[in-house]
């Protein structure tokens, strides 16, 4: 099995890095975590507040998959972290994968939460196939989706276990930096849910939730979600995690 990361963009100030796998199994079926944000936004980016993306033609999910010989039709499976614009704006070009979302989050999305409504177009195409499930789940042998609900209820992480490397840990954006890793003592973040006073609380128990699992599994590993330290120590596709 083998484990590609893909450069999906880049936000400023801090060279905060977008980013999003693909997981190669044995008997050749292609796994995608994540899209990125909206091709669009290449040429028309939507800027957060104090912050300016930086998106290359290379940055698109399309482009990152060309770059190890794939194209959206050869993608099998898209696991949606969530439905956060960097990282489901290109969901619309994944119509012949199964994609597999924690129920709870797809509901509240449909529900029409403002959060997830600017590029639903993307998300909520009509020629998707979506999986919903609920709580943690194997994927595929050696892949398993780890439910973070916290920085968005129904977020999730994924582990995959690889023959060399060792098991690794795709936090996402339950942690998106090093800093945050500790359950007690992380910040919570301006985008972490926060519509009840119980917020804060998931998001501190998913941070454990992830250290447990990483200590469980002696996990080689932890890539997080947005750490612009962390990233370019990291390998990124073409080259590989196997
Ligand atoms: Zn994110």
């Amino acid at each position: 099995m083998r484990l590609y990361l893909l450069h999906f963009g880049t936000m400023q100030p801090g060279g905060i890095p977008v980013c999003g796998y693909l997981i190669q199994a044995d008997d050749g079926t292609n796994v995608l975590v994540d899209t990125g944000w909206p091709r669009s936004y290449v040429t028309d980016p939507m800027h957060p507040p104090g912050l300016t993306l930086e998106i290359a033609e290379e940055d698109t999910a399309a482009a990152r998959l060309g770059s190890i010989g794939l194209t959206p039709g050869d993608i099998d499976l898209l696991i949606c972290s969530h439905l956060d614009d960097d990282h489901s704006g290109n969901h619309d070009l994944f119509t012949g994968a199964e994609l597999i979302v924690q129920r709870k989050h797809l509901e509240l999305a449909r529900s029409g939460h403002p959060r997830f409504a600017r590029n639903r177009d993307a998300w909520d195409h009509p020629d998707l196939r979506y999986r919903m499930i609920e709580g943690d789940k194997e994927i595929l042998p050696g892949v398993e989706v780890i439910e973070t609900s916290g920085h968005v209820p129904g977020h999730q992480s994924v582990l995959i276990r690889l023959a060399e490397t060792g098991p690794v840990i795709l936090a996402i954006d339950a942690v998106m930096d090093q800093s945050m890793a500790d359950p007690d003592e992380r910040e919570i973040w301006l985008t972490d849910w926060a519509e009840t006073p119980e917020d804060e609380a998931q998001i501190r128990a998913s941070t454990r939730k992830l250290a447990q699992v990483a200590s469980q599994e002696r996990a080689a590993l932890t890539i997080y979600g947005h750490d612009a330290r962390q990233w370019p120590t990291l390998r990124h596709a073409p080259a590989f995690y196997s």
